[in-house]
């Protein structure tokens, strides 16, 4: 009798480990699987990311550079804003075609006296249609009549009304020629311009494209050189020497992860060399 007992006893002892076994090995089953079937699902969420954002849904999984670098950018905060200042000009045609080529848009401020000759005017119409913005960059372009005579504010109006005879949009931004430091630091003319609800925009780059002594690798080098912040505003002029250069700097800030970003009077936000929040 108490043989058999023993026996018994030895009996459930070996059915517990052969049950312990068997638990261990499911537990190790259980978590290999899962763990498989974790990364599956993010293999799977990251090519379908691929698909939306990609110019093609991509056939087989492996992902391209050309992906990688449009989900850095669809990811990252990053914006530049091109402005190209002194337009309309013989150039603006070939700008356009640029922009139009690469998919990006741009602001551009144009100057009263360029935008009144008619060669130029189906170009300004058609930047408005393809979704740039124009905003003002005075009729005269003149520092003394601008700052010393303070016609600052009535030639932003007359070019702004000018923009809208050719292309039927009320702009409210405009660049001040020579930037806004220091003509702008004249309390008469700031209270004009709160008056006649003008934004003043400068820029955070600049290309120095104005400067004839410039090549347009230089331009490029000065732009490289520059780019530090998440937000960009890019001073560019309708110059030879910037058009030749564009398709590069375009290249490089998508090649940095920034988006090309175009200003809208909806979602102002300042920068100005006096750091006005009311400009
Ligand atoms: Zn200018």
């Amino acid at each position: 009798m108490q043989l058999k007992q023993r026996k018994i006893h030895k009996n459930k002892r070996n059915h517990f480990i052969i049950i312990l076994i068997f638990l261990v090995i499911l537990f190790y089953f259980v978590i290999e699987v899962g763990m498989h079937t974790y990364y599956k699902w993010n293999g799977k969420d990251a090519s379908l990311a691929l698909s939306v954002v990609g110019d093609a849904p991509n056939k087989d999984s492996r992902i391209s550079v050309k992906d990688k670098d449009e989900i850095l950018r669809v990811k990252s905060k990053k914006v530049v804003y091109l402005t190209f200042d002194d337009g309309p000009t013989k150039w603006t045609g070939a700008f356009l075609d640029i922009l139009q080529e690469h998919k990006v848009p741009a602001t551009f401020f144009m100057q009263g006296s360029n935008l009144e000759k008619a060669v130029f005017q189906n170009d300004v119409k058609r930047a408005a249609e393809e979704g740039h913005y124009i905003g003002a960059h005075s009729m005269t372009h003149e520092y003394d009549e601008l700052y010393k005579r303070r016609q600052f504010v009535p030639e932003m109006l007359a070019t702004i009304d000018l923009i809208y005879d050719i292309t039927g949009t009320k702009s409210t931004l405009v660049r001040a020629p020579y930037g806004s430091l220091p003509g702008l630091r004249n309390d008469a003319i700031l209270s004009q311009i709160m008056e006649a609800k003008l934004r003043v925009w400068d820029w955070t780059i600049d290309s120095r494209d104005w400067d004839v002594q410039t090549s347009p690798e230089e331009v490029l080098e000065y732009i490289m050189e520059d780019t530090k912040n998440d937000v960009e505003i890019l001073l560019l002029h309708e110059k030879k020497r910037t058009l030749e250069i564009l398709p590069q700097i375009i290249a490089y800030f998508k090649e940095q992860g920034y988006l090309f970003g175009v200003y809208s009077d909806a979602k102002h936000f300042p920068c100005n060399f006096m750091e006005d929040e009311r400009l």
